[in-house]
């Protein structure tokens, strides 16, 4: 599901009251029934609310569905998404709305702006959006409201990533700069940089090999473990190395040197404490990525065995840094909310986008063959795969102001 933002901006503050009741009866309603949702719009009734109704069902924001007992609407993820921008507009975080530059299996990543033409990141998360088919509704966080999970939890995860990303930041860990949530939404800096899977060459694969195992131990100092530290959620900002200002490169291998290469974490709705029953097994799967992926791109295998848990526990105890796990409970996604996504995430198979997740399948990891055919390409979006620096400018370009009409 994509977002268009288009068609916002012909929408009235009445339509947006209503499509807010439609969501605040979806909370407890499967369906929500037409005089509920004239109710809680707090409008009153009539032809307004009818007309606003068959707006939104006409721009598929929100959905007739025909109940047995009685006929009502339920809230599509359009609306939802629309809810959130109209949110983020009002609290001046989203002035504008460009490309969409990424398509994960959880999310969609679009290039938005704020009044100054600064470039920012919003991220709508889409949890359930490929298997929620599968969900047995007999778990006990569906059973009162089925379609309301998707909601509900991807409102979740969008609080999770918030929480950390903001936890991470301020202590000093490379992350994209928190800006807001909304709903199932969050507003981030735009890193100006490529995942590490498009990277062809790196003049030093040692240096950025131990700079990577260093933010694993880290983040275990700091109490936490990625969970899906990969190729794809590794953003690495090429800057001219200021040392080397002046010299002219001679040659293209003597460019690469020149590039100062900083890594750029992102991606953090799975991320797990250091005391998390399958701690060890997530920190290892980390490590096991990063290792693999050096191996068969870069070549390089280090000499150096590890590290393993034991050790970032040594460290962890050693030389504590602020526990961020526990930081982040108490910031307010509580430790119900995690086990609530964690149990929902399993259930809909969204174990991240990266190698990690697929390696608990894969026996033969050992078998380096396999990975130059591109065979695991398939499980990407085009999106992620043929990004390029122009994408960035083409979304300048064609940045959609979005105005709400009164
Ligand atoms: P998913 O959970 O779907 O994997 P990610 O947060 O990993 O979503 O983002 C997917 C892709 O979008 C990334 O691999 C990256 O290319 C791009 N992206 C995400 N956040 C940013 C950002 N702040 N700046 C630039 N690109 C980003
Ligand atoms: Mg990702």
């Amino acid at each position: 599901m994509k977002l268009d933002a288009k068609a916002i901006r012909y929408l009235t503050s009445e339509d947006f009251r209503v499509l807010a009741g439609v969501e605040a009866g979806s909370r407890n309603h499967e369906v929500v029934p037409t005089p509920l949702i004239s109710n809680l719009s707090g409008l009153r009734g009539g032809s307004g609310v009818n007309r606003a109704i068959s707006n939104l069902a006409k721009i598929n924001l929100i959905a007739k569905v025909k109940n047995a007992k009685y006929d009502g609407y339920r809230l599509a993820y359009g609306g939802l998404d629309y809810l959130a921008l109209n949110a983020h507009q009002k609290a001046k975080v989203i002035y504008s709305v460009g490309n969409q530059i990424g398509v994960g299996k959880e999310s969609d990543i679009i290039v938005v702006a704020h009044s100054s033409g600064s470039q920012r990141i919003m991220k709508i998360h889409r949890l359930g959006r490929i298997s929620f088919r599968t969900i047995k509704t007999n778990r006990d966080y569906l059973r009162h409201r089925s379609s309301a999970s998707w909601m509900y939890m991807s409102r979740l995860a969008a609080m999770k990533e918030f929480a950390f990303m903001k936890a991470l930041r301020e202590n000093g860990f490379s992350v994209p700069e928190p800006i807001a949530q909304n709903r199932h939404t969050i507003v981030m800096g735009l890193i100006d940089a490529f995942p590490l899977r498009q990277i062809a060459k790196v003049a030093d694969p040692a240096k950025l090999y131990s700079e990577l195992m260093n933010m694993i131990l880290e983040l275990a100092r700091f109490g936490l473990i990625h969970g899906d530290f990969n190729e794809f959620n590794i953003l690495i900002k090429e800057e001219e190395d200021p040392d080397a200002k002046g010299k002219a490169p001679v040659s293209e291998e003597e460019e690469d040197e020149n590039l100062l290469l900083t890594p750029v974490l992102i991606d953090f709705p799975q991320m797990v404490s250091v005391d998390h029953a399958n701690a060890e097994m997530y920190f290892d799967r980390d490590v096991e990525c990063i290792k693999r992926y050096f191996r068969r791109k870069f070549k390089f295998v280090s000499d150096k065995k590890g590290p393993t848990f034991a050790e970032a526990r040594k460290l962890l105890i050693k030389n504590p840094g602020k526990r961020l796990d526990v930081e982040v409970e108490a910031s307010g996604f509580s430790r119900k909310m995690a086990k609530e996504l964690e149990a929902y995430m399993q259930e809909v198979g969204a174990t991240g986008d990266g190698e990690g997740s697929k390696n608990t399948d894969d026996e033969d990891e050992d078998d380096d063959e396999e990975e130059e055919s591109g065979s695991e390409e398939e499980d990407h979006s085009d999106a992620d795969e043929n990004q390029t620096s122009e994408d960035f400018d083409e979304s300048t370009k064609r940045l959609e102001e979005l105005r709400v009409s009164e």
